[in-house]
């Protein structure tokens, strides 16, 4: 039997106004709102978050955020606070993205304080882990994911554990239309869950969701989600469209 429940994370990135993300979401909630056996998040960008609370009000879809500063309060110009995120009714949040680990130039000791904020202020963390072209080329690949699985979560108690959702996401497949195979994501899916074995016993490893990243749509999801260690997609460009994401989220439903 499958302990985890599947989830689709929509990443809506810096897209769309609050107008239309309100539109966004009312289409996926007239499609889907009674969807109960796939857990679904949308992260629109900080400036939507409100008006997207609002149009889910009742429904069983939760709204993440893309980012968050780890500190509680205080003078960083331009940062939004876990707490902030919590009195927006957001439940979510993904961190350590590879855009923001490249043109933010954050670190994994600066994500993983963020995952501890997140998580002492009741928001489920996605951390974000993979590798760039260049390091699968070099054959580095799981080394670059232990770092980012380790230090990431680096202090994270068992009891923590549960609420967190690691997504793997190559960065060479993150909107460029190449996908992992469905072996390649595989592999490192199941090395993911191994680490964690290792740092949190079998039981609770068995029990946390690691989300595929990079390029997932309709036509390659099925295969993806068939997998035994893929338990969802983080969903960029196939987010931005209430056809496709709610297709993902029937392919999730559909295995
Ligand atoms: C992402 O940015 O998290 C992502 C997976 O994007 P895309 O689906 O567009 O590759």
């Amino acid at each position: 039997m499958n302990l985890r429940k599947k989830l689709i994370a929509g990443n809506w990135k810096m897209n769309k106004t609050a107008a239309d993300g309100v539109a966004l979401t009312a289409d996926i909630v007239a499609q889907i709102g009674r969807e109960t056996s796939v857990d679904v998040v949308l992260c629109p960008p900080f400036t939507a978050l409100e008006s997207v609370a609002h149009a889910l009000e009742g429904q069983a879809i939760k709204l993440g955020a893309q980012n968050m500063h780890p500190e509680k309060s205080g003078a960083y110009t331009g940062e939004v606070s876990a707490e902030m995120l919590r009195a927006l009714f957001v439940t979510h949040v993904i961190l350590g993205h590879s855009e923001r680990r490249t043109y933010f130039g954050e670190t994994d000791a600066f994500i993983n304080k963020k995952v501890h904020a997140a998580l002492a202020n009741q928001l489920k963390p996605i951390l974000c882990v993979g590798e760039t072209l260049a390091e699968r080329e070099a054959g580095s690949t799981l080394a670059v994911v232990q770092r980012h699985v380790e230090d990431g979560l680096a202090g994270v108690t068992k009891e923590q554990l549960t609420a967190v959702i690691v997504a793997y996401e190559p960065v060479w497949a993150i909107g460029t239309g190449k996908v992992a195979t469905t072996a390649q994501a595989q592999e490192v899916h199941a090395f993911i869950r191994s680490l964690l074995t290792k740092l949190y016993g079998e039981a609770l490893a068995q029990k946390v969701r690691i989300l595929y990243g990079g390029s997932m749509k309709p036509s390659n999801a099925p295969e993806l989600l068939a997998e035994k260690d893929i338990d969802g997609g983080l969903i960029g460009g196939a987010a931005l469209e209430a056809k496709s994401f709610v297709e993902l989220v029937k392919a999730a439903a559909a295995n």
